[in-house]
């Protein structure tokens, strides 16, 4: 929750088309696209658990 407040404050997710954001990842090296839904990080694509992407997309989106 604190990285996905942290990746908002820093402008770390840019909305595209629709819900679909482009996310920066953790160390700020990659980009990500990412909707409320899902997420092509690593972690997004083992689907295991919500990543902090999705939940910033969220939280921007509310
Ligand atoms: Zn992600």
């Amino acid at each position: 929750m604190a990285k996905a407040r942290e990746l908002i404050e820093q402008g770390g997710v840019v909305p595209l088309r629709g819900r679909v954001c482009r996310t920066v990842s953790s160390d700020g090296e990659r980009t990500y696209l990412t909707a409320p839904e899902a997420c092509n990080c690593p972690a997004g694509l083992k689907a295991r658990f919500v990543c902090f992407h999705r939940v910033a997309v969220i939280l921007a989106a509310a």
